[in-house]
């Protein structure tokens, strides 16, 4: 069985990030990058609120910068998904989906959050060409435009909020007659003026031409189907972070978070270490997620030389 001293998994920018520290911290650093390399940024289009690009960057690019970033500086970047976890004891065991075991001194977890989708086939023909789960990514092209946002809890009434400060008007679809969100944020979007709730909704299609989304068909619980006209479709119905691997071991929250140690990257097993979104419920950012990638490198060289 191949042993890495430190090993990394998940390719996101917690995952390059932690690889770009372990490298240089001379850490030999092996990263597993999953089905989606680069992770969730990879499915957007610009992102402007990266610092350092004046003019913005593609997800894409800024993720292929960091990667090669990460491979410059040594990184030993190679594909596969760890599908089981033995993290009883060190050096931790993890299965691959090739079926072969590597082990590992310590373990950086990066795996990310997936965002939940309704699961229409509209949705994801549509997807970055006006469907989007991340207003903060996403909003700034919607300047003085109609958008939706679907959903009824703290995200979704955050993404409003956000929303509802670049575009001209902003419809949350709810899909029963109350809002799940905290007090404080269902109190803003209600004295927001222009952020109307459809209340008791669901959609049925996302409507588009080929420059994008032109609309949404909802379906109220009395029946009536009718349309709006909007140009962004904003999903805001909770992410699923991708921590059930290693939730035997590693302790999670009530939504499967997995809980970090303070300010520090440490879980509460030794020498295992959480960054990104697996651990972040609420900044989900790609500048907060490497942040945490190098809080996690740099817990991980300090644990590996005690
Ligand atoms: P939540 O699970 O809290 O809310 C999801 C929302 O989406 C609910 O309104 C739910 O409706 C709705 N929904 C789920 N599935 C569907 C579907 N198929 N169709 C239509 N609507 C659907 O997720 P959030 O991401 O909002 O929040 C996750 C956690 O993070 C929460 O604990 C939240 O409090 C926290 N958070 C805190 C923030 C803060 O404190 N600033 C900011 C953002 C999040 P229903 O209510 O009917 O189930």
């Amino acid at each position: 069985m191949e042993k890495m001293k430190c090993l990394i998994v998940g390719g996101g920018p917690a995952g390059y990030t932690a690889a770009i520290y372990a490298s240089r911290a001379n850490l030999s650093p092996v990263l597993y990058e999953g089905i989606q390399p680069g992770g969730q940024l990879t499915t957007t289009t610009d992102i402007e609120n990266y610092p350092g690009f004046e003019n913005g960057i593609g997800g894409q690019a800024l993720m292929d910068a960091m990667r090669a970033q990460a491979v410059r500086l040594g990184t030993d970047i190679r594909r596969g998904i760890v599908t089981k976890a033995d993290l009883s004891s060190r050096p931790f065991r993890l299965t691959l989906d090739s079926g072969e075991e590597v082990s590992a001194d310590a373990l950086i977890i990066a795996t990310g959050a997936t965002a939940r989708y309704l699961g229409l086939e509209s949705e994801t023909k549509f997807r970055g060409m006006g469907v989007s789960a991340c207003a903060t990514c996403d909003g700034f092209f919607y300047r003085n435009r109609d958008v939706a946002v679907v959903g009824g809890g703290d995200t979704a009434c955050e993404e409003a909020s956000y929303l509802a400060g670049i575009c001209k008007k902003v419809y949350m679809i709810v899909r029963r007659d109350v809002l799940r969100a905290s007090q404080a944020m269902q109190d803003k979007v209600m004295n927001t003026p222009n952020i109307e709730i459809l209340w008791n909704c669901n959609t049925q299609e996302v409507l588009g031409d080929l420059s994008g989304v032109t609309g949404a068909r909802l379906k109220r619980k009395d029946g009536e189907v009718f349309d709006i006209a909007i140009d962004g479709f904003f999903l805001a119905i909770g992410h699923h972070p991708n921590s059930e691997v290693f939730s035997t071991w590693v302790r999670t929250d009530e939504n499967g978070y997995i809980i970090t140690d303070g300010k520090t990257s440490r879980t509460n097993v030794e020498g295992v270490f959480a960054a990104g979104d697996v651990q972040d419920p609420l900044y989900r950012q790609a500048v907060t997620a490497a942040a945490s990638g190098c809080r996690a490198a740099m817990d991980a060289e300090k644990f590996l030389n005690m």
